[in-house]
């Protein structure tokens, strides 16, 4: 063993440790859904991505179970050599149909994804406009690229104008994309995509929109791009099946030509096994159900409502979302992580989040409401807040 690694982690976790910046793991004992078990103690919980509570879907447990009889519990290889099973092919013509485009191409994961496809069409001569506000696949995503990275300050429709205008006529790039989340998921809001697109076509800009907190979610559920009617417009569309989906796995939909170059040229698709049978007959299941139906999608929006109209007539910052994601701004780091404590002991679990996720000063507890809650889950949720709020001094 070197001692050289030794000495990296030790001097590193130290460090960590005694900032109070090293993130303890809780496990949950159970499924994930409207509530948890976390040290043998029942939580309504507010930190899942499970928008539409399908994580724990009895009939996508079926489909899953019935396609490990059928199929096995792996796929045994990657999609190039014999790993494609005929129901990799319906998954993807499921989720082109779903994303309203020509063709779409899965990947095992979100992040694999972004790691996929961005680096499949951009390279060291080329330029990326990227929100600041990104996720941390999509940065991943761009450096792996080699292409050079431009910050566009975020949702600022201005600046976004003014570095593509730049990026385009310094004539030192073959091509420029512009790249940003759906929905942010930090804060809630969505992306100005009309605007973007304007000035995408203004300078021959590249589009990707990384959907993973929109899908299921915005558009009746179809997604920000769809919400917007700009599926013939926005050049990447990328989704996750991990979260509103309930699952795990990723993917981008856009034209068949799109699609037919991801397949030869990205590298976690070509080297990397496929998703398994189990997970892809649970996400085929998943989207047959949203095509159905609004049902999951509008009591998602009527929990997120509820909560956020509960937690602002307790004195509450909300912040700005435009989406059920419901930040609790708490304001200092540390405060926020004690009223996180606080919440978890009184049976509520909603996680903090400090600087360097989001700015500092602006510490906050954010709630994940989904499609599974009863209005007696979020009143519990809500009477904890009331309590530690005012324990904590947060609210008068
Ligand atoms: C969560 C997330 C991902 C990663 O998705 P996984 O399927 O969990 O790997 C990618 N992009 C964005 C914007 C996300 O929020």
């Amino acid at each position: 063993m070197a001692k050289i690694l030794d000495q990296f982690l030790e001097e590193n976790l130290q460090e960590l440790r005694g900032a109070g910046l090293y993130n303890e793991i809780d496990p949950v004992e159970g499924p994930n859904g409207p509530t948890i078990k976390v040290g043998g103690k029942d939580l309504v919980n507010l930190s899942s991505n499970n928008y539409l509570g399908l994580a724990t879907d009895e009939g996508l447990k079926k489909l899953a179970k019935d396609a490990v009889d059928k199929y096995g519990v792996g796929a045994g290889a990657v999609r190039t050599i014999n790993g494609t099973l005929d129901i990799h092919v319906r998954l993807e013509e499921k989720l082109a149909e779903f994303k309203g485009t020509e063709a779409a191409i899965a990947y095992q994961s979100g992040f694999n994804c972004n790691m996929a496809a961005i680096s499949a069409v951009m390279d060291k001569n080329d330029a990326i406009l990227s929100d600041e506000l990104n996720h941390a696949s999509i940065i991943d995503g761009c450096r792996l690229s080699r292409a050079k990275i431009i910050r566009v300050n975020h949702q600022n429709m201005d600046d976004l104008r003014k570095k593509a205008k730049e990026a385009t006529e310094s004539g030192q790039y073959n091509k420029v994309m512009y790249i940003t989340d759906g929905v942010f998921s930090m804060d809630g809001d969505v992306a100005n995509l009309p605007d973007a697109v304007q000035i995408a076509k203004e300078f021959d800009l590249i589009t990707y929109v990384d959907d993973a907190h929109g899908s299921g979610v915005m558009g009746r559920g179809k997604g920000t791009v769809k919400h917007f009617g700009l599926e013939k417009e926005i050049d990447f569309q990328i989704g996750t099946l991990s979260k509103a989906i309930g699952v795990v796995g990723g993917y981008v939909a856009g034209k068949q030509q799109l699609i037919d170059w991801l397949k030869v040229r990205s590298r976690p698709f070509l080297f990397s096994t496929a998703m398994t049978p189990g997970d892809v007959a649970a996400v085929i299941g998943a989207v047959d159900k949203l095509l159905a139906s609004d049902e999951l999608v509008d009591k998602l929006w009527e929990n997120g409502d509820y909560l956020k109209a509960g937690l602002k007539k307790l004195g509450f910052d909300i912040g700005n979302s435009e989406t059920p994601i419901t930040p609790c701004i708490i304001g200092e780091e540390k405060l926020a992580q004690q009223f996180s404590k606080r919440l978890m002991e009184e049976g509520v679990y909603a996680k903090s989040i400090v600087f360097p996720t989001v700015p500092k000063g602006t510490g906050r507890v954010r709630n994940m409401p989904t499609a599974a809650h009863t209005k007696e889950m979020l009143d519990e949720a809500l009477a904890v807040y009331e309590k530690v709020g005012k324990e904590l001094g947060v609210i008068g």
